[in-house]
């Protein structure tokens, strides 16, 4: 069925999925299989022709392709708007894979500094340690990248909303100057999700996302999505089949059922998350929040303009008072856990040192009155200290 002219919501539950050829299962089956028979040597060879060009459906061994995996990329490539989609065994594996596949030794990437830790590794350490060389810049500011473009630049790497501290990159105006140059564009989006934002659609070459975390929602299973056409896509498939980072067919299964809700939860998130960050923004204690739906934030007016169904549902904030004050109020609140990862339907509470004694906070589902509740209980704990 051709989705394109179908809503989010719309294709969310129904691309890349259908009754199951053979039974008519409705829900996408769990193809639990390592290896797929053939009643031939011909159509053996066959099959690994086509599994090793990559044709859409061709079946040959697990870490290679997946039927239950192809449905989550069709799923994907559709909530993308993108020609292609691969999944990977979790997002730091999409990460590399679309850097490796895009770098070889000799070029040069220019990437931002606000980002996921592991990355930063990746750039900082595995990427130079194989001769690549590496530019960190604020891009929020596109002339921070222009004063680091050089001959052998080959890749920007960003994440379009930063971590923690919640910071938008100019993507069409940073695509320009990509193009402009014959740079390839890479944006990690795993921060909003594509329910909030479509790098694509604002001249992105590829997409990546840790789907552990909006997309599956629900906190069990690691899940990483890689998005662009289908010839990109295809040399990500190549280098993943031997680096051996195929995603299982179980965790796929439940990242096509998270999928499924993904607008219904995000939706609840944006919502839940501006009331929090307006809560904590009157609060005398807290320093300072942030949130791109805020106007306080200062790059809200970028926020309003790329971000049309909701500003997200993480949020970070300081308290004024150092260290043992921030520990006191994260131990102090009962029903948010202390824990990493994100976009989970559950408020996560991740107490953040390193980053200048910043709370954040993925902001699940729950009824927002009682995480305000819970909020409390941490102002309270604080108070005289
Ligand atoms: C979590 C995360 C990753 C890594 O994803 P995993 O699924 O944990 O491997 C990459 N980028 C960002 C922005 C993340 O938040």
């Amino acid at each position: 069925m051709d989705m394109k002219n179908m809503s989010f919501a719309t294709r969310a539950i129904k691309a890349g999925e259908g009754p199951d050829p053979t039974t008519g299962a409705l829900n996408t089956p769990i193809y639990e299989t390592s290896t797929f028979a053939y009643h031939s040597t011909k159509e053996f060879e066959q099959g690994i022709d086509d599994a090793m060009s990559w044709v859409p459906g061709a079946c040959l061994y697990s870490r290679t392709t997946n039927p239950t995996t192809q449905a989550l990329e069709r799923k994907v490539a559709a909530l993308e708007g993108a020609e292609d989609a691969y999944i990977a065994s979790c997002g730091m594996a999409a990460v590399n894979l679309a850097l490796l596949s895009n770098l070889n030794a000799g070029d040069h990437v220019i990437a931002s500094n606000d980002i996921f830790c592991c990355t930063r590794s990746s750039l900082e350490d595995i990427l130079p340690s194989k001769g690549i060389e590496v530019d960190i810049v604020d891009v929020t500011d596109i002339k921070n990248i222009q004063e680091k473009l050089k001959d052998n630049t080959k890749v920007i790497y960003l994440e379009v909303l930063s971590n923690p501290r919640l910071e938008l990159a100019d993507l069409a105006g940073i695509a320009e100057l990509a193009h402009s140059r014959g740079i390839f564009f890479i944006v990690d989006n795993t921060f909003l999700s594509p329910y909030l934002l479509r790098p694509l659609e604002f001249g992105a070459d590829m997409v990546v996302h840790s789907g552990t975390k909006y997309l599956v929602g629900h906190g069990d299973a690691l899940c990483g999505l890689i998005s662009g056409t289908k010839e990109k896509v295809d040399r990500v498939r190549y280098y993943s089949d031997n680096l051996g980072t195929h995603i299982s067919p179980f965790d796929a299964w439940l990242a096509l059922r998270g999928a499924r809700t993904m607008p219904l939860r995000v939706a609840k998130q944006c919502e839940n998350a501006l009331a929090i960050a307006k809560y904590l923004e009157a609060k005398p204690e807290v320093g300072y929040v942030y949130y791109p739906g805020l106007e306080s934030h200062r790059q809200h007016d970028v926020a309003v303009k790329m971000l049309k169904n909701g500003f997200g549902g993480m949020v970070s904030f300081h308290l004024e008072g150092g260290y043992e004050k921030m520990a006191k109020f994260v131990d102090s609140v009962k029903l948010m856990p202390i824990a990493t990862s994100l976009g989970d339907v559950v408020t996560l509470i991740h107490p953040k040192h390193h980053e200048g004694d910043l709370i954040r906070l993925s902001v699940g589902c729950e009824d927002v009155n009682d995480l305000i509740a819970d909020l409390e209980l941490g102002f309270a704990a604080i108070q005289g200290m």
